[in-house]
């Protein structure tokens, strides 16, 4: 299995890439980022399928909140919770998703 090259978000279409150069995020380095106004999900090279659908799956939180224009209101650290949150929700729905 392998992530998927785009993906539909709130009607638009993003591009995810698996990539080999270092991600940063705000000058820190990141293991996933999202380019909202080209509609880029990027992703660090050589982790584990279940790490990069995590880290895509916070990535989808970055561009829903993107498109919605809650991260215009949301603080920063919002954002992130909401992310993880996103993230989380996702890996527990696989974990069941898994065990049938
Ligand atoms: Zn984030």
């Amino acid at each position: 299995m392998k992530l998927p090259k785009s993906i539909v978000i709130l009607g638009r279409k993003f591009s995810v890439k698996v990539v080999k150069h270092e991600l940063t995020v705000d000058g820190k380095a990141a293991s996933g980022v999202t380019d909202t106004v080209n509609r880029i999900i990027e992703i660090e090279h050589g982790l584990p399928l279940r790490e990069q659908l995590g880290i895509l799956s916070h990535e989808i939180g970055h561009a829903t909140l993107s498109i919605n224009g809650l991260s215009e209101t949301l603080t920063d650290r919002e954002v992130e919770i909401v992310c993880q949150t996103c993230r989380s929700v996702v890996e527990d729905f696989v974990k069941a998703f898994n065990k049938r």
